[in-house]
């Protein structure tokens, strides 16, 4: 249809050629990049490395040291005495003002450097352009935003009360010493920035393990971090598989508080991991997102609308649109038009002009997908675009096509994130119905509603169990609001992005103080 609404498409890759720093990066002189360590780049002590390939072409990018159990160990120590310093110098000393001129001159090198952040994010990530760029903005906009908390958020002594006769009290507010970011491969730059620099601002030196599909854009961050002149420690930066890096970080007692993002089962398993020795921990999990179109919304707009959420990094993005509740009035011309977008998403390599469907991340997830597909049908979802593994002509990468299908109320066919660009369409009778299957789900990341009515939208939004909750716009996220979910797909604490994911950096004390007895 030519109207302004074929406007609304799927984010689209310009052609992105490697730049030569990023090669010169990966290349390293012939050997494997290191994990960082206390200031030092680390081969580590098991000799192990491992290869990060582009998702799309299948060519390795670069090889990389895997940490174990000793590295953690390490650096856990040298974050320790960054932290504390001589006592009177560590990073927990710094005035606020010097660690926010520290953070933005790595934001300058970063935007010096945008070009190779790009490249981590097109070729390691397998994003394509347009979200990459939007991604690679995070990091200057997620800085500025947590420089300004961290100088409106004091921390130290809180007002004193007198709570009993001669007793006072207060607050102590005090950065946790050392923490840990456990990052998935779906967001690698994004949730770097969105851990590293709260945690910082507020005092903390952090450990940072990035997913092993996608560790480069970390590690040159860190690469920058020391050009920038963080003192050795603040940072550290340790790639390696979960199972074994990840796992280390969440055994060691040294680390007193962990952010996660990730998948809820591996989220739940370092929970009780790092319960046992008191380490407190915040997850950022899955989602199975679900959009609510109603009776006036204009089918073709809001499924062009719905079907660039749901295709945005491929599917791969947590809150991702999977079900649809579509009024059954309007039921008939939505799936028609939201097969017409799917159909025509221009599937290829990422760094290719016109990409909107790229490879996923890796085999696992492929088969992931596939067995998905496969088990919707089985379960009683109608194909209305078939899905299945995809050929792209010259490329060797994890292609799979997009799948669409229809439902009814009452059949369990979409019941897991599946992380694809995949969505089942139920026809419903009324908003409330619409409501009430939304919400059936463990899950509760991100959700929407579709409506000319945006009272009504916003009455509606605020019954969904999700964290964030949307009208007529699904996978927005702004800084000052939080970004978390509920149910299995996230906690405690207040999510990401907001001055409470500042103050959940620090600890409090209450400190009372009653003069000394007379004898
Ligand atoms: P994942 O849970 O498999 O891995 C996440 C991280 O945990 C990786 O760094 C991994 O190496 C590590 N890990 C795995 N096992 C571990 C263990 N035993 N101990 C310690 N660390 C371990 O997730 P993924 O496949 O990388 O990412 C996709 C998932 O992330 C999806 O479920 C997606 O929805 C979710 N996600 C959520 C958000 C959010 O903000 N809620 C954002 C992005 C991604």
């Amino acid at each position: 249809m030519a109207t302004a609404h074929a406007n609304i498409q799927a984010l689209t890759a310009a052609r992105f050629e490697m730049p030569a720093k990023f090669t010169q990066f990966c290349e390293n002189g012939g050997q494997p990049l290191g994990g960082y360590i206390g200031g030092q780049s680390v081969p580590g002590s098991m000799n192990a490395t491992f290869e990060t390939v582009d998702p799309g072409s299948l060519d390795v990018l670069a090889r990389v040291c895997e940490m174990g159990e000793a590295e953690v160990d390490r650096a856990v120590t040298a974050a320790q005495a960054a932290f504390a310093g001589n006592g009177v110098n560590g990073w927990r000393d710094f005035p606020v003002d010097e660690r926010c001129e520290l953070v933005m001159k790595l934001v300058e090198l970063a935007d010096r450097d945008r070009d190779v952040l790009l490249a981590c994010e097109i070729h390691d990530g397998g994003k394509v352009s347009e979200l990459a760029e939007g991604d690679v903005d995070q990091i200057r906009a997620c800085a500025e935003y947590f420089c300004d908390v961290a100088r409106r958020i004091p921390l130290g002594d809180g007002p004193s009360l007198d709570v009993a006769d001669g007793v006072r009290g207060f607050t102590y507010r005090e950065p946790w010493g050392v923490v840990a970011g456990i990052i998935p491969w779906n967001y690698p730059i994004v949730l770097t920035s969105w851990f590293m620099f709260p945690a910082l601002l507020a005092g903390n030196c952090i450990i940072i393990k990035p997913a092993e599909d996608t560790p480069l854009s970390a590690l040159y961050l860190a690469k920058l971090a020391e050009e920038a002149g963080f003192p050795p420690g603040v940072i550290n930066v340790l790639p390696g598989r979960g199972e074994l890096t990840g796992q280390a970080i969440a055994e060691h007692p040294g680390i007193r508080y962990i952010s996660f993002t990730g998948s809820p089962g591996v989220g739940q398993h370092i929970l009780r991991t790092c319960d046992r020795h008191g380490t407190r921990m915040k997850r950022e999990m899955g989602g199975n997102g679900a959009a609510i179109v109603l009776d006036d919304a204009d089918p073709e707009v809001v499924a062009r609308m719905i079907g660039r959420h749901a295709n945005q990094h491929f599917g791969q993005t947590c809150c991702t649109i999977h079900r649809v509740f579509v009024d059954q009035k309007i039921a008939d011309d939505f799936i028609d038009a939201e097969r017409h977008f799917f159909e025509n998403l221009k599937i290829g390599y990422q760094a290719e002009e016109g990409t909107q469907l790229g490879a996923v991340i890796n085999p696992t997830q492929m088969s992931r997908v596939l067995k998905a597909q496969s088990e919707t049908v089985a379960r009683g979802g109608q194909p209305v675009v078939a899905g299945g593994p995809a050929e792209v002509p010259g490329k060797k990468g994890f292609y799979v096509k997009p799948a669409l299908y229809r439902t009814q109320p009452g059949v369990q066919c979409n019941p897991q994130e599946v992380f694809h660009t995949f969505a089942t369409i139920c026809p419903v009778s009324s908003a409330e119905q619409a409501l009430e299957l939304a919400n059936s789900t463990p899950y509760g990341l991100g959700a929407s509603v579709w409506t000319k009515d945006v009272d009504r939208g916003i009455a509606l939004a605020k019954q969904l169990r999700d964290g964030t909750c949307q009208v007529n716009c699904h996978n927005s996220i702004a800084y000052g609001l939080p970004y978390g979910g509920q149910g299995i797909s996230g906690g405690p604490g207040a999510g990401v992005n907001c001055e409470d994911t500042f103050r959940d950096y620090t600890q409090v004390k209450a400190v009372y103080v009653s003069e000394y007895p007379e004898a």
